[in-house]
């Protein structure tokens, strides 16, 4: 992705109030590897729980601000953005708040995600050699572009209130 500053981060938030969006922490942008990057995720080291995702949907910058739910999942998950095999991170159950009405109301939207947003790196992990043959580079590219897919899905259905 492309590098953003911390006002166009703050601003980019689609179910967030304007405390929260003020409140939030930004990480150390100077550190991010833009490029190895489909979306910018992190977690708030003040609120626990909390955690952001910003990402270029349709042409805009997409913030969505995610709770982790209370209790863990029951067995070990797996990441519904990159769909790691090798479970190299923990796994937790996020609710995203939808917009408009229905986020006043409360209602959210479940999914499981890679704990911190590990996804970016675990997508571009090499897959293990399946065969003879097997084009590595390929995978690995697809895998990159599902996680994005993947995870614009998702913002999209948040932004859309599907
Ligand atoms: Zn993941």
């Amino acid at each position: 992705m492309r590098p953003i500053d911390d006002a166009r981060i703050r601003a980019s938030f689609i179910n967030a109030s304007q405390s929260e969006r003020k409140q939030l922490a930004v990480p150390d942008l100077d550190a991010i590897e833009w490029e190895q990057r489909d979306f910018l995720g992190w977690r708030d080291p003040k609120f626990v729980a909390v955690g952001y995702v910003v990402l270029e949907l349709d042409g805009a910058l997409t913030g969505l601000l995610m709770r982790q739910f209370a209790r863990a999942p029951q067995s070990r998950a797996q990441c519904s953005w990159c769909s790691d095999v090798e479970l190299p991170n923990e796994v937790v159950l996020f609710n995203t708040k939808r917009t408009g009405d229905a986020g006043r109301r409360g209602d959210t939207v479940g999914t499981l995600v890679c704990a911190n947003f590990e996804c970016h790196v675990n997508a571009r992990k090499r897959p293990r050699t399946a065969y003879l043959g097997f084009d590595v580079e390929a995978a690995r590219r697809r895998r990159i572009e599902m996680t994005r897919e993947n995870v614009e899905r998702f913002a999209r259905g948040i932004r859309d209130g599907l």
